[in-house]
């Protein structure tokens, strides 16, 4: 079975974010994708983030209405660990305490729950990919499942394969043809598997809804109206700065 894992501070998902594990659960006929909010995201601990539960609570309402869609303790605090036994068996497991949730451990963790026929691909925003170099183990972490990179345009495989790290990104010779190419294909390297898939990114961000609800605007067009309701209900992001903690 092909499973994706699908991490994200989630704060608060949008349709950028199912827009795209629709996407790649379609392109790879994925028969899982589990949405995993950050306990602390490791990039972004200068932001603060809305408390796990309310993220999780977000990430369960939009994602209701599709079987396949499956919101994941893997990485809740401590506290709420023991509330994961109810969950579907591939994601009964948390990773971590109070300490930022690196994708490494999260991945290493899921997979010991796996079946060696299933197959695991890692589903991220090129924005977010951009800076994988910079992740803990990310050679490890790309050697540990297949990556679904969602392009936008003016991206290409290109840009992609230049943000590898450095050991495993094949030289400019190699990669500089890709530039005139679409920004989608695969990029097959020994020991890692990078898909390029085109045409998902929304021009939506979380950083834009926090900002509109902070400003009492509608939200509806970038959110599923359950978590429209959600936010609206329990008061969040009413103020961009000092109430992220309601
Ligand atoms: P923020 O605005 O707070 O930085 P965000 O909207 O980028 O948040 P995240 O939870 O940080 O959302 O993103 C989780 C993953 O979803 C990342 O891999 C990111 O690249 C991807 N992503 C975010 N927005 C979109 C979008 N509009 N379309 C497709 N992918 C997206």
């Amino acid at each position: 079975m092909n499973i994706g894992l699908f991490g994200g501070s989630f704060d608060p998902i949008h349709r950028g974010h199912l827009a795209l594990a629709q996407a790649a659960a379609e392109r790879y006929e994925l028969k899982q994708v589990l949405f995993v909010p950050a306990n602390v995201s490791p990039h972004k601990q200068k932001q603060a983030l809305t408390p796990f539960v309310h993220r999780y609570a977000m990430v369960a309402l939009a994602t209701e209405e599709q079987r396949h869609f499956i919101p994941s303790l893997l990485e809740a605090p401590a506290e709420l660990r023991s509330a994961s036994t109810g969950q579907r068996p591939v994601a009964t497991k948390s990773v971590a305490t109070s300490a930022p949730s690196y994708s490494i451990d999260t991945v290493r963790l899921l997979k010991q729950t796996l079946k060696k026929a299933d197959r695991l691909y890692f589903l991220i925003g090129i924005d977010a990919f951009r800076e994988i170099a910079k992740w803990r183990e990310a050679k490890a972490l790309l050697a540990e499942c297949a990556f679904v990179v969602a392009s936008r345009p003016g991206f290409s495989l290109k840009d992609v394969a230049e943000s590898l790290p450095e050991g495993v990104r094949p030289p400019a010779a190699v990669t500089k043809p890709f530039q005139k190419q679409a920004a989608s294909g695969d990029l097959v390297l020994p020991g890692l598997t990078l898909h390029l898939l085109e045409g998902v990114q929304q021009n939506v961000s979380a950083t834009t809804i926090r900002e509109a609800a902070a400003q009492g605007k509608p939200l509806g067009r970038w959110l599923e109206p359950r978590v429209a309701d959600y936010i609206r209900k329990m008061g969040l992001y009413r103020q961009e700065k000092g109430n992220r903690n309601p």
